[in-house]
């Protein structure tokens, strides 16, 4: 059984395949709270803090998430929802955290059938948990965005940074780059160190860096400075499509 929190089909806003029409799966829960980000939000009349995907994180907002305890059930969904589109997409399973369910029978089982039927699909992670690719080998043909976290989010470095899990998935899988997400106060402290302590002990991969922000004007106070900090240290720029486009109204 996985918690999906909803689904929808747009076009993928960051990293590598920006600009790609994707059909989104976005799991339940995520082992990380990454208060840092300082999206505010509302439960139970008390303001908390949390990343922009605060609904996927926060255990409060789980009635509202569907149980997926049929593999069949939902693939024969997503057939439909493939057919409507008329193509196959690019899948994007993010979260959350979508490696919670990395060993979830009913997970693998829907995982297996998108790859079966030729899709490309992406995970967007936090690199922290585990993949045992011996025990579960078609997660080899997945893309993993590794949004490795940073001091930023709040969390301490022993529970967001897990290098064994982060090499296991850049050794074993098909492709994989870095996700960065910076604002401006880390640019100036200590951003290009964490970056780099990171990436000097890991197999190299490409870097996107793309600035914090949950809305347009969250987005534009820290664009440029990130823009900037590419440039200077030879880091790819990742924007926010969705977010540039449709602010925080849900787009298409
Ligand atoms: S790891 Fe990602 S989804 Fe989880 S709390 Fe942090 S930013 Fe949000």
């Amino acid at each position: 059984m996985f918690y999906l929190v909803e689904e929808f089909f747009s076009i993928q806003g960051e990293g590598k395949y920006a600009g790609t029409p994707s059909y989104f799966l976005r799991t339940g829960g995520c082992n990380l709270s990454c208060g840092g980000f300082g999206t505010p939000y509302s439960i139970n009349g008390s303001i908390k803090y949390g990343c922009d995907t605060y609904f996927a994180v926060d255990r409060s907002f789980s009635n509202s998430w569907q149980k997926i305890e049929s593999a069949d059930i939902f693939i024969s969904h997503l057939k439909t929802k493939f057919d409507t589109i008329g193509y196959l997409p690019h899948v994007v399973i993010t979260g959350g955290e979508p490696l919670l369910y990395v060993a979830d029978e009913v997970f693998y089982a829907v995982f297996s059938w998108l790859i079966d039927i030729g899709t490309n699909v992406t995970f967007e992670t936090n690199g922290v948990i585990e993949i045992n690719f011996d025990k579960f080998p078609l997660y080899r043909k997945a893309i993993f965005a590794l949004s490795i976290k940073l001091s930023n989010s709040g969390e301490p470095a022993s529970k967001r940074i897990n290098i064994d899990a982060i090499k296991k998935i850049i050794n074993n899988s098909q492709e994989s780059f870095f996700k960065f997400t910076l604002n401006k106060e880390i640019i100036g402290s200590s951003a290009l160190n964490e970056i780099s302590d990171l990436v000097s002990i890991l197999p190299a991969k490409k870097i996107y860096c793309m600035p914090v922000g949950e809305s347009r004007s969250a987005l534009e106070k820290n664009d440029k400075t990130v823009f900037a900090f590419c440039m200077k240290h030879g880091f790819n720029y990742s924007d926010r499509l969705h977010i540039r486009i449709f602010d925080t109204t849900q787009g298409v």
